[in-house]
């Protein structure tokens, strides 16, 4: 039973990746091998951060994606469940790889390089969004990302529009997007980066009210990511800049995809946007101060908690 505003339906479309991750002395160049320390496995992808993230921050949460044949897929299915996810939409694809990332890090400078085999989420179809209607019926709200086939994700920001629910768009990987898309879209969330491509600079935004060019994309509504300075909400009554949270930034991976979860649960709560968006920084920031991808998400209790002693 679904007990909104409790617990609001939500639906994430979008990747699933088991991250490999190694420690070493230097990025190789072409042609060279380096040795590394142990390779670490983190379970991550943009749209299983996401979906991870609204259900630990108290959504009922419904995760459309595919996953491979083989152990990864078994692994991450196996997580997603501990999560409290339904997965009677995670695919199993067979014949196919699930989706991984080879990620180095360099113990010297921090820097990483990133090889993602996508596998099974270049698979993830319109039609897998179709099958899935009965999710969408239910839902409060809508998160989509971009590292699965951008036909799915039209198809679901369509669903999502027809049934006049919310539809949060991260628009990450970076890409230029179709007019018709942005126009279905109820929420952007891109950081300053991806909000310079959408909005075809190649320079910084020179002040926050620059950033309103992001509705002349067509979006109702955007919230700009700013790293550790906040967010700025850009709505047709203007820019406000809602503060970050100050904290031991210890890793910033997934940082987005928690902001962005954060902010579709308290919509789908039926909270104002500028609370929605306190409450995503919170989230956002708490993420930092731990290592990983869905590692570092935390829970609605912790969030409160961190409220709490900052109001204290
Ligand atoms: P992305 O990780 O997608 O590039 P940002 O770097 O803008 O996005 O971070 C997303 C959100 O995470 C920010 O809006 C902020 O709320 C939070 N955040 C990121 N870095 C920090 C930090 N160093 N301190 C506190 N909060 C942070």
């Amino acid at each position: 039973m679904n007990d909104f505003p409790g617990r609001p339906r939500i639906v994430v479309v979008g990747s699933t990746n088991t991250d490999l991750v190694t420690r070493v002395p230097r990025i190789p160049a072409p042609g060279e091998t380096v040795l590394g320390g142990d390779m670490e496995i983190v379970a991550g992808g943009k749209g299983a951060n996401q979906a991870v993230a609204a259900a630990r921050l108290g959504g009922d949460v419904t995760f459309v994606a595919r996953v491979g044949d083989d152990a990864f897929g078994k692994n991450a299915l196996d997580g997603f469940r501990r999560e409290g996810l339904n997965v009677s939409h995670v695919r199993v694809t067979p014949g196919v790889p699930s989706g991984v990332a080879l990620i180095s890090v360099s113990e010297t400078t921090g820097e990483n390089a990133i090889v993602v085999a996508p596998g099974a989420n270049a698979r993830l179809s319109p039609q897998d969004v179709d099958d899935a209607a009965d999710a969408f019926d239910n839902a409060r709200a809508l998160v989509v990302s971009l590292e699965v086939p951008l036909e799915t994700v039209a198809r679901a920001v369509e669903a999502g529009h027809a049934r006049k629910i919310p539809v949060i768009l991260n628009p990450a990987p970076a890409r230029v997007l179709p007019a018709d898309l942005l126009a279905r879209v109820s929420l952007l969330t891109p950081n300053e980066s991806e909000a310079r491509l959408l909005c075809g600079r190649t320079d910084d935004f020179s002040s926050l009210d620059e950033l309103a060019a992001l509705l002349d994309l067509g979006v109702q509504t955007a919230v700009v990511t700013l790293g550790a300075r906040g967010a700025a909400l850009v709505t047709p009554d203007g820019i406000e800049h809602v503060r970050g949270f100050s904290v031991k930034a210890v890793d910033t991976v997934a940082a987005g995809d928690c902001f962005t979860s954060a902010l579709a649960v308290e919509i789908a709560r039926g909270r104002p946007l500028r609370d929605a968006a306190r409450f995503a920084c919170v989230a956002a920031a708490l993420s930092v101060t731990k290592k990983g991808a869905q590692t570092s998400l935390p829970t609605r209790a912790e969030v409160e908690a961190f409220l709490k002693s900052r109001r204290d």
